[in-house]
């Protein structure tokens, strides 16, 4: 849906509605996909396969059975109800959760000030991003090239694992948020750009939209910050025995992200999967397009360069660009949401300010140089608010936000420098990991 456009409200009282006899679903049919079409959007359930071609956004709305949308309806539109043209769809009723609150005062602060400085109808990638964007696939394709062509070396290791990251930072990043252009078929088409390095459109908006994005921080619902695993990032999972040495071992560990992307990744789409999670069936056309691609990136990156230059030098180099494409990205990731301070939230939060919680689990790091490179993702704070913003405009509303902030007593985390931001982490991954920490944490909750 256009994020400008207004219509009429869907309410219980809407007279379209009040004849219809519906069927009431309890929040677990849905959420344990009972049926693999519906999803849930406020105190409604909807079927929205026929509103698929009709959707602005386009096939975004395959990854949506089986969810509650809410979140994702309000953080990815301007709407602040559901809009009437989705009253046909609707095929029952089912209870409001209520972890969140979306349509805050700060909210509205906020996204009035920054409209200011930011129209909607400029929201969309400029030419700087087009230019950008093909300027890094131009430089991605001609490595692969000489990957290919002349074998690999270490230096183009170094490169090629550097031109990855960015892929991932600055393009992938924002065509699967839907920021790029107004047609859906561009966006989608960037978004292959993740399949391309070796990840899948599908698995990453699943992962990092409808998981991370809308509950960021959130215990047992953010799957970048689930406990128990080798390093835990959840302030509400008890720490096991050796985590207390996590912030040793969690930069070294974060290099062998790729393999789990590549190789564990291809597990789950022809298990067609999510972390142990059946996807429902209209994720299986995305789904079969993701395997077509795997298998491209497994034969032009492993199968021929091996085939061709096989050598102990040839699997280093491999090893190396695999390492530094997802220290990179990691490394970015995890300053932005773990640092000292950094909000979270327990699993069954209740009545929480959406945006306040977007805000106060971000962090921001350095200025617009380091946006260039890495795909606006140091503006975290403002990217966690829009994502449906080119992250070409960050650094213009990112003092719109920060006033505001100051302005409602909104905790506001901005690094200066990379190493303050690291050094923050280091503590902060230190602390998830002591068992004391974590009982002194519960006790006083
Ligand atoms: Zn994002």
């Amino acid at each position: 849906m256009p994020p400008h456009s207004r219509t009429k409200v869907v309410s219980d009282s809407d007279p379209e509605l009040s004849d219809l006899k519906m069927k009431h679903f309890t929040r677990e049919e849905i959420l344990n996909h009972t049926n693999d079409k519906y999803c849930i959007l406020e105190d409604g359930v909807y079927d929205l396969t026929n509103f698929r071609d009709k959707h602005p956004g386009g096939d975004v709305l395959d990854f949506f059975p089986g969810q509650d949308a809410t979140p994702h309806f309000y953080m990815l539109h301007q709407y602040e109800s559901l809009p009437s043209v989705l009253a046909e769809y609707k095929v029952g009723s089912v209870a409001r959760d209520d972890s969140y609150v979306y349509h805050t005062p700060l909210m509205k602060q906020i996204k009035s000030a920054v409209r200011k400085v930011m129209p909607m109808q400029e929201w969309w990638a400029p030419p700087s991003w087009y230019i950008k964007a093909c300027a890094i696939l131009a430089a991605t394709l001609y490595t692969d090239y000489l990957w290919i062509a002349s074998g690999p070396t270490i230096p183009l290791a170094i490169v090629s694992g550097l031109l990855y990251a960015a892929i991932g930072l600055n393009i992938q990043h924002d065509a699967n948020h839907g920021s790029v252009s107004r047609n859906p078929m561009v966006n989608r088409l960037f978004g292959y750009s993740q399949d391309w390095i070796g990840g899948s459109r599908m698995l990453w908006i699943r992962q990092h939209v409808v998981g991370h994005h809308t509950h960021c921080n959130r215990h047992q619902h953010d799957p970048d910050v689930k406990g128990g695993s080798v390093i835990t990032l959840s302030r509400y999972s008890l720490p096991k025995e050796f985590h207390h040495i996590q912030q040793y071992y969690f930069l070294p560990l974060i290099q062998l992200l790729g393999f789990q992307w590549v190789f564990l990744g291809l597990h789950d789409l022809i298990e067609m999967k999510y972390k142990g999670e059946k996807l429902p069936e209209s994720y299986r056309k995305e789904r079969n397009i993701a395997i077509g691609l795997r298998v491209f990136f497994f034969i032009r990156k492993f199968v021929v360069p091996f085939a061709l230059h096989f050598s102990w030098y040839t699997l280093l180099c491999t090893y190396l660009w695999m390492a530094i494409a997802a220290l990179y990205l990691g490394f970015f990731f995890i300053l932005s949401h773990i640092f000292v301070g950094a909000k979270s939230l327990p699993e069954d939060a209740k009545n929480i300010d959406w945006a306040r919680h977007q805000i106060e689990s971000s962090s921001n790091v350095c200025g617009e140089k380091l946006g260039i490179s890495n795909g606006g993702l140091n503006y975290q704070i403002e990217h966690h608010l829009f994502p449906r913003m080119s992250h070409a405009h960050y650094s213009k509303i990112q003092p719109v936000v920060q006033k505001v902030c100051e302005e409602n007593g909104v905790n506001y985390k901005k690094f200066g420098t990379i190493l303050s931001n690291l050094d923050s982490t280091f503590r902060q991954v230190k602390a998830l990991g002591s068992v004391a920490v974590y009982n002194e944490f519960m006790e006083g909750l």
